[in-house]
Formats: C-alpha cells, sequence, structure tokens
C-alpha cells in the first residue's frame, strides 16, 4: 500500500463517506501550490472553493493568527474581546454597511440573513408571523443545513432529509422577469447568488443584478446577495454586485473572509434591518472570536495590499482569452468566467474523468453536476504560474471534448 492508500483507506474506514474527494492526500501549500504525501507539486485550480484568494499559508495571515492563538483565542460573546471590534469596524468600512454580525461558516451566515429578513418582514413590513416568503433562485447553493438544503432544488442535497422548512419560492435564476411575478404581500427577501457557485460558475443575463436590485426596492422587498464564493475578489472586483451597482440590503461573506485558515463568516446589513436581533435571538458560542478576527483583519490587509481584485480582473480575463482562443470551443457546451471564477462545460459527464486527469497532471481542479470543470486558482497566482498550469490542463480539457 502506497502512502496516498494507507491515508485514504484510513479516512475511508473511520469517516463519513458525504465527499468523494479526488485521490490526493495533501500535506503542505505555499501561495497557489499544494504538494502530496508522496511529495508531488500541484497547482491549486480550486483554491478550497475560494476560500484560499489569499493563496496558502499567507505569510501575514499565518503571523496574525500565531500571534493571536498565543494571547487570546475564544472569550465568548458573553464578554468583549479587543479583537471583534476592529473586525466588525473594518469589514462595516470595507463593504459600506453600518452593522455587521459574525458567524463561523457560509451557512451559519445564510441562516443569519434568512432569520434577519423574516423578522424584519414581521416588525417592518406587517407580514404575519409564520407566513413570511424568501425567494430564491433554481440552481441555488447556499449551504447543507436542513432549512437550507429545504430551498435546493438538487435532489442529493435533499434526499431524506425533510421535512423540509416552509417559506421559499423558487424561480429560475436570471430571470427578473420571474422575480417580479413571484413577488407577493408576504415577500420579505430575495436570496441569490450574483454568480452561482457549486451551481457551475452559472451567469446571469447582463442587467439581471440591476433589475433584481430595482424590483426589489420597487416591492420593498430586502435583498440578500450571498457572496460568500463570489466576494472578496473572486469575479473581478470586490463583490460581484458591483458589476452593476446592484448594492442590497443583506450581504452575506465567509469563504476568504479569513484566507482559509479560520472558518470565518458574516452578515452585513444597516441598522434598520440588522436591529431586529435583540439579546438572546441570535448568537454562536465561536461567532467573532478573537482568533477569527485577527486572521480575517489580516486577510483583508491582503486582498487589498495585493491588489487581488485588479489581479483576479486581469489574470481572469487572460485565462478565459487562452481556454476560449487554444480549445476546440465547438466540441463544448460552453467556457465561460467572471474574473477567476471560471467553468469549462462539456456536451457529455466527463468532468469527473477530467478532473482526475488533471490531477495526474499536476493541477487540482473539481468538477461539478457532471459535465462541468470548475477553475478558481487563488487570486494571488503569478501570471507564468497561471499560464504553466494553463499549458497543463488546456490539451487535457480539450482531449475530453
Ligand atoms: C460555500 C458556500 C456556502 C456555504 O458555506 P459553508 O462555509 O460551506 O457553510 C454558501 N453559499 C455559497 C454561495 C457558497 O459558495
Amino acid at each position: 500500500m502506497t502512502l496516498t492508500e494507507a491515508h485514504i483507506d484510513r479516512a475511508d474506514r473511520f469517516g463519513a463517506h458525504n465527499y468523494a474527494p479526488l485521490g490526493v492526500v495533501l500535506c503542505r501549500g505555499e501561495g497557489a501550490f499544494l504538494w502530496d504525501v508522496e511529495g508531488r507539486r500541484y497547482y491549486d485550480f480550486l483554491g478550497a472553493y475560494s476560500a484560499v484568494s489569499q493563496g496558502h499559508c499567507h505569510p501575514r495571515i499565518v503571523a496574525a493568527l500565531v500571534e493571536q492563538a498565543q494571547r487570546l483565542t475564544l472569550t465568548s460573546r458573553a464578554f468583549h474581546n479587543d479583537r471583534v471590534g476592529p473586525m466588525l469596524e473594518r469589514i462595516a468600512e470595507l463593504t459600506g454597511f453600518e452593522k455587521v454580525l459574525p458567524m463561523n461558516t457560509g451557512a451559519e451566515a445564510v441562516e443569519t440573513a434568512i432569520k434577519a429578513m423574516r423578522r424584519w418582514g414581521l416588525e417592518h413590513k406587517g407580514v404575519a408571523e409564520g407566513d413570511q416568503e424568501i425567494v430564491v433562485a433554481a440552481g441555488n447553493f447556499h449551504g447543507r443545513t436542513t432549512t437550507i438544503v429545504s430551498f435546493s432544488d438538487e435532489p442529493e442535497y435533499r434526499r431524506g432529509f425533510g421535512p423540509y422548512t416552509p417559506g421559499f419560492t423558487l424561480v429560475p435564476f436570471g430571470d427578473a422577469d420571474a422575480l417580479e411575478r413571484a413577488i407577493g404581500p408576504s415577500t420579505v427577501g430575495v436570496l441569490f447568488e450574483p454568480v452561482q457557485g457549486e451551481g457551475g460558475v452559472r451567469i446571469a443575463p447582463d442587467g439581471w443584478m440591476r433589475r433584481v436590485r430595482e424590483i426589489t426596492l420597487a416591492h420593498r422587498v430586502l435583498l440578500a446577495w450571498d457572496e460568500i464564493q463570489t466576494g472578496l475578489g473572486r469575479t473581478g472586483r470586490m463583490f460581484a454586485f458591483e458589476h452593476e451597482d446592484a448594492r442590497p440590503d443583506v450581504l452575506i461573506l465567509g469563504k476568504a473572509l479569513s484566507g482559509g485558515v479560520y472558518p470565518v463568516s458574516c452578515v452585513c446589513a444597516d441598522r434598520e434591518v440588522m436591529d431586529v436581533f435583540t439579546p438572546g435571538s441570535h448568537g454562536s458560542t465561536y461567532g467573532g472570536n478573537p482568533l477569527a478576527a485577527a486572521s480575517t483583519l489580516a486577510a483583508l490587509d491582503v486582498i487589498e495590499d495585493e491588489g487581488l481584485c485588479d489581479r483576479s480582473a486581469r489574470l481572469g480575463a487572460h485565462a478565459l482569452e487562452r481556454l476560449r482562443a487554444e480549445l476546440p470551443l465547438a466540441r463544448f457546451a460552453d467556457v465561460r468566467g467572471r474574473g477567476l471564477m471560471i467553468a469549462v462545460e462539456y456536451r457529455e459527464r466527463v468532468a469527473k474523468q477530467v478532473a482526475h486527469d488533471l490531477a495526474a497532471a499536476g493541477v487540482l481542479a473539481k468538477d461539478t453536476h457532471g459535465s462541468i470543470v470548475r477553475l478558481l486558482p487563488p487570486l494571488m497566482i503569478a501570471l507564468d504560474d497561471l499560464d504553466a498550469a494553463l499549458d497543463l490542463a488546456i490539451p487535457i480539457l480539450a482531449a475530453a471534448a
């Protein structure tokens, strides 16, 4: 048995089988590179689903984490700590929202946004308790809690996990007219991803985000963008909603918020929405802990100081241009992207095999929905490394079409 096989065997025997990972066992990361236990080096073209946009083990973020770990790690929110205030102020400043509520995982932040919109509907719109409706998009991915899978339309996310939470209406993604038709007197909020990540980098028609903003304003319905994956530079802007000036009422962040060193998520909103939370109505033992706060402060500094939004825009355009020029496009269903959020979509369900072949060649990417390969390298990747990885990947991507 190889070292790799021994590790996989142990994880198989003792772990739940809720993932089907590629057969590599990683033990080290630096920047855009990962190494496995056999000593092989890979280009990371998944970036932990866009959580390590700043690159693996960024020295500044790790230093902040380690320094804080030696001083104070967890107080709970029963007391104040000296790191949470600076983090909240920093996120408020970055996003332009008055208030920030810190949580840990993305799913928790989405749950937080749902609670905020429902209570806002009750207190500010006069919708009766229990009648609050939230409109969501077909093909959505917002996490894995029982409430969130209740409004997924992906059978594998849902099967056997009912009874499902009511209060959600599905409309086609990217269809503003369908959204307008779906809004009724009990609608309190709209929850969309600007670009659907897990759905396979689905990009809505131009103007959709702007119209969603106009419609929600016209009907006095809250707009929540889930930017857990698209936010913090991934699509070439700090936030994807900036592409169309579609500033939401509720902004949900996670993943790259801590640069991949610690689970940190948050919900941002102005006072009218955030003030629906009163002591006892929401919380989390680890939410806003000093270690999370220190990591986040450093991770956000890195995004700004290293110009990662601009890099994402430039390198993403370059990568997409190369893919479109060098792949036999007629044999693909689509090759699309926004910034360094790129998808290659096949006509057949070959993506899993492609991801496997890419890994064998030294590029780690992930298939989704059978026919889509997603490319999400860390935003700090050097142009030469991006090109070298594309040199390896393009022949493999082309061969499967
Ligand atoms: C990853 C993701 C989530 C869930 O985040 P977790 O940290 O895995 O709970 C929610 N929404 C979007 C858009 C995501 O990409």
